[in-house]
């Protein structure tokens, strides 16, 4: 099935209409970094929120953490993350340009055609100095995930939480990976977000808990808007599980370059408070006072990308339609996620609208992020809004003054209802909580 959008549209309009942009540009960029613009900033904090409701608010048996980047060095040797968290390379003499080993076919340089080195193992791990003297002993590496600060948490937060297991902490923050092919947009880049929950549970029960987090993490992409179809589980071989995995399944989506990772859900098993409690001296155990019983739990990690995620969001919500032989593209955003949930759109700059205008817009800023745009036509701002995935647009016009009622429009039907502005408020509240925008023919009319 061909995916039905380009990478390109997608970054051009994110770039056009202050989603995303390539960092640093006016110095040329830096590959594979980006930025989020005033949109994109809003998106991503509502993909964040979203995660965050979902999985910390909305229920008892899951908390919160935030924890370092910069972690003690010990901490990553356990995790396996020194020895293990490295790609084979080759290195092409002429050029120097480093390619993963099972990327290139032979042994010449893709893009010289210079001899290529023998593989060496390179570590994905930034390390940096701490302090003052750049010497062996300040090494200190940006965290790669926010998993281990959560495992080496563990104990503080079973003592002071006062919850019992089955117990999730969950944590949202940057990670860093010396990438050696990052690409496709903010799909895999060196600096990215993590959203991850590490959930302990009582070894024997890790199966169950495993399926539970399969599916409730492939229905919030389902919830918030992501079409079925275009989601898809996969299991890991045996041979391909991460080295701390005892299973892991892949919630993967239908990208422009084809199926890829959206998310992965792994059982660690008991890999990483074993591994802590070794190289700490610490111990790390879980005590059932009730059943009289002690033992080490197993983890269920669901780990998703706060960037994938955005991503995939935009590419599904991206459509292009003819409206009135002109035509017409937008983002079918669910509205939670849409970056502005409100324009207020005065029919013109005119010194009669513009106050009343104004009132209006004031008074819904403190409830919904909302817009104010009063420049070019209002065709072209309801194009710019359309392309943004504002789910509803309120239109002042000259009748306004006399009447007191506004019109809304609706994004994706462009129906539009006119409604007293003392009322606006609280309906727009009852929309963007998903009640459904009734058209009825005698108020409704399609925008010409
Ligand atoms: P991939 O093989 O696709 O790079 P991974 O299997 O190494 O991903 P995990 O370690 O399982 O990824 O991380 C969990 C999630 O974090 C991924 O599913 C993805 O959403 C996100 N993620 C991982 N690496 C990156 C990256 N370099 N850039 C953006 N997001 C990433």
């Amino acid at each position: 099935m061909p995916a039905k959008v380009d990478m390109d549209k997608i970054v051009s309009l994110c770039k056009r209409r202050g989603l995303i942009f390539p960092s640093s540009e006016i110095y040329g960029g830096l590959a594979s970094c980006w930025d989020y613009g005033p949109m994109g900033v809003e998106l991503k904090r509502n993909v964040r929120d979203a995660w965050w409701k979902a999985i910390v608010h909305e229920r008892d048996d899951v908390v919160g953490l935030d924890t370092s980047i910069m972690m003690h060095p010990g901490v990553w040797a356990a995790s396996g993350h020194i020895d293990s968290f490295t790609d084979p390379l080759v290195e092409c003499k002429s050029c120097h340009l480093r390619w993963r080993a099972d990327a290139v076919e032979g042994k010449r340089c893709p893009k010289c055609g210079g001899e290529l080195t023998e593989p060496r193992m390179f570590n994905l791990m930034f390390k940096t100095s701490m302090g003052p003297v750049e010497e062996e002993a300040s090494t200190v590496y940006l965290r790669p995930e926010t998993a281990q600060g959560i495992f080496v948490n563990f104990d503080n937060v079973i003592t002071t939480s006062r919850k019992k297991l089955p117990l999730g902490i969950a944590q949202i923050g940057k990670s860093f990976r010396n990438e050696i092919t990052p690409g496709n947009f903010v799909f895999r880049t060196r600096e990215f977000e993590h959203m991850e929950l590490e959930y302990f549970v009582k070894p024997g029960t890790d199966e169950k808990w495993l399926d539970y987090w399969v599916k409730e993490r492939f229905d919030w992409y389902v919830r918030l808007g992501i079409r079925k179809e275009n989601l898809r589980l996969r299991q890991h071989g045996k041979d391909e599980l991460a080295h701390y995995a005892r299973d892991c399944y892949d919630i993967e989506y239908l990208f422009p370059m084809g199926w890829s990772e959206l998310e992965g859900i792994a059982n660690r098993g008991d890999f990483d408070l074993i591994q802590h409690a070794k190289c700490s001296g610490r111990e790390l155990i879980y005590y059932d006072a009730e059943a009289g019983e002690k033992y080490i739990p197993y983890v269920i990690e669901p780990s998703a990308g706060v960037d994938r995620s955005v991503l995939a969001f935009l590419i599904d919500a991206y459509d292009e339609e003819e409206v009135e032989g002109e035509k017409r593209t937008l983002l079918h955003l669910h509205r939670g996620l849409a970056p502005v949930k409100v324009a207020v759109l005065p029919l013109s700059r005119n010194e009669k609208l513009t106050p009343l205008a104004k009132e209006v817009f004031n008074k819904l800023c403190t409830n919904f992020v909302t817009d104010y745009d009063d420049s070019q036509s209002i065709g072209r701002r309801y194009r710019r809004q359309d392309e943004i995935g504002t789910p509803f647009c309120v239109t002042i016009d000259f009748e306004s003054l006399e009447d007191k009622q506004v019109t809304i429009r609706e994004r994706d039907s462009l129906a539009q209802i006119r409604v007293p502005m003392e009322e606006l408020g609280k309906i727009l509240e009852a929309k963007l909580e998903g009640e459904a925008f009734d058209a009825s023919p005698l108020w409704a009319t399609r925008e010409k």
